[in-house]
């Protein structure tokens, strides 16, 4: 289980996230929905250990790093191919070349397995973070809007490859998600944020159809003019 507990994070004297408790099971599956700046990236950045809370702990029990597997808003690249990229997520395994080819397959980005990787499209180099993170087995998976840049053909290919890799190692799910849909489909939890604070936290299809806070609610609408 991950807890968090009085999580304060500030930028200047400005509060970008205020979470008295969230507690986190294993093996669930949790969105984070919300505008803009509402605090999905910093909530992330935070259970991945990029950042620390200014108050408060984070408790992610025994996991060590590497079962930490985080994919971030905005993926680098190493001036590599996109290959020795995904290999480099897999330090001490004896099947590197393997690993590495059977993670970019799922994500279908093989056929640039040669390519250089800082010349990839957005979507492109946000599938090769992706099979980064999924070329080894990890216990908690963080992702970042994983499928913003992705087209409609990407974006289903890449919910599948996160649900194949979820039946397969158990992990837990935390992914924050600029589509209420995608949340849908994905999730069985919805953290609904509101400028970094909690505005919703329930079932998904509860929280989705038959929102209570108004805040998720005049984000939802958004979504359906
Ligand atoms: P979201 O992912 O929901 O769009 P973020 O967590 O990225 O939101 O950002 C929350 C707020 O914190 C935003 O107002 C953003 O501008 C601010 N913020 C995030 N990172 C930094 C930073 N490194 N320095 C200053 N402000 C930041
Ligand atoms: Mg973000």
């Amino acid at each position: 289980m991950i807890e968090m507990e009085g999580i304060q994070k500030r930028y200047g004297a400005r509060v970008v996230l205020d979470l008295p408790a969230l507690r986190i099971q294993q093996g669930e599956r949790l969105a984070l929905i919300g505008p803009n700046g509402s605090g999905k990236s910093t909530l992330l950045r935070l259970l991945a250990g990029v950042i620390a809370p200014d108050v408060g702990t984070v408790r992610t029990e025994d996991l060590r790093s590497g079962e930490i597997g985080y994919l971030p808003q905005h993926p680098y690249a190493f001036d590599l191919s996109v290959l020795k990229n995904v290999e480099l997520a897999l330090a001490g395994e004896l099947e590197k070349k393997k690993q590495a080819q059977e993670a970019l397959e799922r994500v279908g980005l093989l056929h640039l397995c040669k390519a250089r990787a800082n010349r990839l499209s957005g979507g492109e180099m946000q599938r090769m973070a992706l099979a980064r993170v999924l070329a080894r087995p990890r216990k908690l998976l963080l992702l970042d809007e994983p499928t913003a840049s992705a087209d409609i053909a990407a974006l289903e290919r890449i919910e599948r490859a996160i649900e194949h890799y979820i039946e397969q190692t158990g992990c837990t799910l935390v992914f924050s998600s600029h589509a209420p849909s995608q949340a849908m489909r994905l999730s069985q939890r919805v953290l609904a944020l509101d400028g970094g604070n909690i505005g919703e936290l329930g079932k998904t299809a509860e929280v989705l159809q038959t929102p209570q806070a108004e805040s998720t609610q005049v984000f939802l609408k958004s979504w359906k003019l």
